[in-house]
């Protein structure tokens, strides 16, 4: 092992922890950024350090945000009475992009209190539809089970997205046409 790469070595090490980046994939961006472009290898190292330092969870629905409100929360035109829950931060960005929501959103990705607690929060603020959009499955069948009955006094219409939507395939997976599809065939559980 040549002692001299260190740095290019530790370089390499750092991309092949990112999900989806193997030995090889790490190599070949470190090797682009280091003796290709460094222009771009500076932008990237730039622009993280400035999304890590600026982004962090909206206090209202744990989704992303640069602001204690995201803009999503803090957007008056959205419809206050459609709760959309979704597993992860990420699954928002994906519904935004393609506008098929108006209402707010929540980001369910534990079940602990304090989520519980957040999501009970989020209801009084006018809610009368929460909508899963939680990847189908067994487990996440519970999860909804154990939500409703969390929320049983609220009144509220409970419906999850399923038409469309395979078991067991995340969202990000998932066509637009059919979450789509699915959003607009949601069930009522
Ligand atoms: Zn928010």
């Amino acid at each position: 092992m040549n002692s001299s790469l260190d740095k290019f070595n530790r370089l390499v090490d750092a991309l092949g922890e990112l999900p989806t980046i193997g030995k090889k994939s790490a190599t070949r961006l470190a090797y682009h950024m280091v003796m290709n472009d460094s222009f771009v290898g500076m932008k990237i190292s730039h622009a993280i350090e400035d999304a890590l330092g600026s982004l962090k969870k909206c206090t209202c629905c744990g989704g992303m945000s640069e602001d204690e409100l995201c803009f999503i929360c803090s957007d008056e035109r959205r419809d206050d009475s459609v709760l959309c829950i979704v597993e992860n931060a990420k699954d928002i960005l994906l519904l935004e992009e393609n506008g098929l929501f108006d209402g707010k959103y929540f980001v369910l990705d534990s079940l602990d209190e304090l989520h519980v607690e957040l999501l009970e929060s989020a209801i009084k603020n006018g809610v009368n539809e929460v909508i899963f959009a939680l990847t189908p499955s067994i487990s996440n069948d519970a999860v909804i089970l154990y939500i409703e009955d969390k929320l049983s006094d609220f009144d509220l219409n409970f419906s999850k997205i399923a038409q469309g939507v395979p078991t067991g395939v995340s969202l990000e997976n998932i066509d637009i046409l059919s979450l789509t599809r699915a959003l607009e065939d949601r069930v009522k559980v």
